[in-house]
């Protein structure tokens, strides 16, 4: 009998009666049993975390600052054994779970340096007019109250790291709710939080079964939200509270545009192996990896059959294996998903230039070329390692190319010219524009957020402190 992984209830371990399992999405074996908080037990974690707000914002930010180190350099110092767990639970290649660690380490040290600069507050002269001669205002940032951060999957323990650090460096008690596919991950950020000094109950991690999810939702103790996950579940939340202050970090179906001027053979191999590599990482489930490429009409021939070759040279296979570079997805059912949407995609006329297979959860690296507009994946988010590729005629197509989506996460855009760098600046609807790259990359200090269909607000350490917090003015007379 495998021994239940507790959670984190107010800062200290609890079990449950309940348990469920973890496996693997590449070889289905038991990875953890995690035990179930009862609904008692939600509910003595969110009554100590409303109790302890007014104290969590008062802790010096000294003693913040050294807790959100404290994890840091152990998340550091635990890295392959860490590593090797999300791999387990997430399916994900390890040299791609070492680089999830190394960037949880960075979210939890930008948090402790937000936490010593931030909120220092500004001073405003108000005698610009004659009602405000003699006074002064102050501002200062307080927290809204207890966030409920809720994570998806894909990142299992650097999107919780974004979640917890940037609401500890703010002062905000916060109660995480991992997914159910990978909750181990997070477990492991609460065993690293309880060997410090934060007040008990600023913070639990709770491994809630999703129909439990609405009363915890709706529970007014919890004023802000910060979801990241589907835009299904997280339009489904702001509509049950329109009045909650919310974060949505939804979909993508990001972009690459190559542009004219990216002509050279090295500058073309540069871009099919960045768009080989992060249309597949994480088996293409990340919401800014590539599915989209919009290449200038003048390069696209020479292109393409690069980019074939490229993904063709991904390394398929057991995640644990350190050569793996595309492992399975999170589970067979969403292989069978991103299957059934290629094989609508080829029946409607797309050509399949690579890939199209399913072997249980495992989906093959796969481009298309020609697909026609009307089919899901010309317009959903595939969330596997799928890629399509077209011809735009100019820069202004290709821009619009990119448009025309209900999403608009961030976008990578292929040019040595700065000029069209900020058109392209200028012209996309998302929220970060990469230039000569994917519009994969993300550093987690910069703000980090879509804008259509991919949500609301911005993450970031500082741009999720400022979300989780609001300035109140102090006005001081008769000085
Ligand atoms: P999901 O929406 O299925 O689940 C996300 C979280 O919501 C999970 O913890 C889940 O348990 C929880 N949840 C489910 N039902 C709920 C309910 N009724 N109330 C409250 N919470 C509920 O998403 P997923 O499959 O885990 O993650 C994949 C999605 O996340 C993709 O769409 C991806 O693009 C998106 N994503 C976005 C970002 C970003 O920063 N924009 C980053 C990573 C992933």
């Amino acid at each position: 009998m495998t021994s239940a992984h507790a959670f984190w209830l107010a800062g200290r371990q609890a079990t449950g009666e309940t348990t469920f399992d973890v496996t693997s999405p590449w070889d289905g074996r038991l990875v953890g049993r995690v035990a179930v908080p009862s609904d008692a037990q939600v509910e003595e974690a969110v009554a100590a975390a409303h109790a302890v707000r007014d104290e969590f914002a008062a802790t010096p930010a000294h003693v913040r600052a050294a807790a959100l180190d404290h994890v840091s350099k152990r998340l550091a110092e635990r890295t392959e054994e860490i590593a090797r767990l999300i791999s387990a639970e997430n399916g994900k290649p390890l040299k791609w779970a070492r680089g999830e660690v190394g960037r949880a380490v960075s979210v939890f040290r930008f948090a402790a340096e937000e936490a010593r600069r931030f909120n220092g507050g500004e001073a405003q002269r108000l005698d610009t007019d004659a009602g405000g001669q003699g006074r002064l205002a102050l501002t200062r940032r307080f927290p809204k109250g207890v966030v409920l951060g809720i994570a998806p999957f894909n990142f299992p323990l650097n999107l919780c790291a974004h979640k917890i650090a940037p609401a500890i460096a703010a002062g905000a008690p916060l109660i995480l709710k991992p997914a159910p596919a990978t909750p181990l991950s997070a477990l492991v950020i609460g065993e690293l939080l309880a060997e410090t000094d934060l007040p008990a109950g600023s913070w639990s991690v709770l491994p809630v079964p999703n129909d439990r999810m609405p009363a915890l939702v709706q529970d007014e103790r919890l004023p802000v939200i910060s979801f990241t996950g589907s835009d299904k579940v997280g339009y489904a939340i702001m509509d049950s509270v329109p009045r909650k202050h919310l974060t949505l970090e939804l979909g993508g179906n990001g972009a690459a545009v190559v542009l004219a001027d990216w002509a050279s053979d090295e500058d073309l191999d540069r871009a099919a192996a960045r768009i080989a590599t992060f249309s597949n990482y994480q088996g293409g489930q990340s919401c800014i990896s590539v599915q989209r490429v919009v290449a200038d009409a003048s390069v696209y021939d020479r292109l393409l059959p690069r980019i074939v070759a490229a993904v063709e040279a991904q390394v398929t296979g057991d995640p644990s294996d350190d050569a793996t570079d595309v492992g399975p997805l999170v589970s067979e059912d969403a292989a069978k998903r991103v299957e059934s949407w290629v094989d609508e995609a080829v029946s409607a006329g797309a050509e399949l230039l690579t890939g199209g297979k399913r072997d249980g959860a495992s989906y093959a690296p796969t481009v298309l070329a020609g697909v026609p507009d009307g089919v899901t994946l010309a317009r959903e988010e595939v969330f596997g390692p799928v890629l399509t590729v077209q011809r735009a005629d100019g820069e202004a197509a290709a821009f619009a190319a990119v448009n025309d989506s209900a999403y608009g996460l961030q976008a990578g855009v292929f040019t040595h010219d700065l000029q069209a760098a900020f058109r392209a600046h200028r012209a996309l609807e998302v929220g970060g524009v990469v230039i000569g790259d994917v519009p994969s990359y993300r550093a987690d200090q910069m703000p980090y957020g879509g804008v259509k269909q991919s949500g609301v607000g911005r993450e970031g350490v500082r741009f999720a402190m400022e979300d989780y917090t609001y300035e109140r003015v102090l006005v001081l007379t008769g000085l």
